[in-house]
């Protein structure tokens, strides 16, 4: 979004292609504490839709669609969508991650019946029953806290007995009585019918396995980068994010990378605007 506002206020004909909801990953955070310029935070729904205002005020064009592959036709790109091919000098890459799933028998089955990886999206459906929250960092906890409205109980399973998690998201979680940890914990099985009605625990330490019954289950164990399109194209790290330059340069003239998606992202919604000016700067001054 940051790039497009400033491809469309550099007075580039831009095109901001989008598969999910504009805004992308930040769309599904209940409230946002710790973007600039919001002293009493935002819901993630409400800054999109504030990014993509604005964006729009500034002339850029959208449209829903999947980015499907990447063609380098000399000094030009093609990028190929579910709605068509769409020729350019320079593309901006800011696709982002999608969450990263745990891998365990019963998670694919029994997505949408009890398995869910959006608290914000599936909180509600469960009202007054036990859930177990997978993961230690930010998402996880911030996650959690957000389930604490609806469950009984909130239980999370780490793998490690430290959080991953910000300090201030650590103390918040600490003291809320409706969340207990399982520490050195790893799930290895989800089971149930129809809905989810229980997990297969193992303690790491130990080796002792056990068995809980549990309502939902909500998977918080990082992201994957949508990078698919790109391999053979562009050198990508060994988790599939692609290497830039601080300037968000991919060794292809012309090809630029922001937020999420690109190495060493430190993964915030506000670094990821800041990678989205400077590639729409850099990718300016390339067209020049
Ligand atoms: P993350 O920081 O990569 O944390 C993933 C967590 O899942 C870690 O605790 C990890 O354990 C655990 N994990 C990974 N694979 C696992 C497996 N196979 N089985 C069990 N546990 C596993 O991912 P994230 O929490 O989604 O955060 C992603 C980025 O977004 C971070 O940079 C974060 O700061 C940012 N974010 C920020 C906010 C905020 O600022 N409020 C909110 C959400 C996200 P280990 O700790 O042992 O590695």
């Amino acid at each position: 979004m940051t790039a497009g506002i400033y491809c469309s206020r550099a007075g580039l004909v831009a095109l901001l292609v989008e598969k999910g909801i504009f805004g992308g990953q930040i769309t599904y955070a209940e409230h946002v504490e710790n973007f600039p310029g919001f002293p009493m935070g935002i819901s993630g729904l409400e800054l999109g839709e504030k990014l993509f205002a604005q964006a729009q005020k500034h002339g850029l064009k959208t449209i829903a669609a999947e980015v499907t592959g990447l063609e380098i036709r000399g000094e030009l790109k093609v990028v190929k969508t579910t709605d068509g091919d769409f020729t350019a000098k320079a593309v901006i890459l800011a696709g982002g991650a999608t969450r990263r799933k745990l891998g365990v028998d019963g998670e694919t089955r029994l997505t949408g019946r009890g398995v869910s990886y959006c608290a914000v999206c599936d909180g509600s459906f469960f009202q007054g029953q036990k859930i177990v929250v997978i993961g230690g960092g930010d998402t996880a906890i911030t996650e959690a806290l957000h389930l604490t409205k609806f469950a009984s109980q909130v239980t999370i399973v780490h793998r490690r007995d430290q959080l991953r998690a910000t300090h201030v998201l650590q103390e918040k979680i600490l003291s809320e009585p409706k969340i207990d940890f399982l520490w050195n914990t790893t799930v290895s099985a989800i089971e149930g019918t129809d809905m989810v009605e229980k997990i297969r625990l193992v303690n790491i330490e130990t080796g002792e396995k056990s068995m809980r019954e549990v309502g939902g289950v909500f998977i918080s164990v990082g992201t994957n980068p949508d990078t698919g399109y790109v391999k053979g194209i562009l050198p990508l790290d060994e988790n599939a994010y692609i290497i830039t330059n601080e300037n968000m340069e991919t060794p292809v003239p012309g090809i630029f990378t922001a937020g999420d998606i690109r190495h060493n992202s430190a993964r915030q919604a506000v670094t990821a605007a800041g990678d989205g000016a400077t590639a729409a700067i850099y990718a300016h001054k390339y067209l020049m």
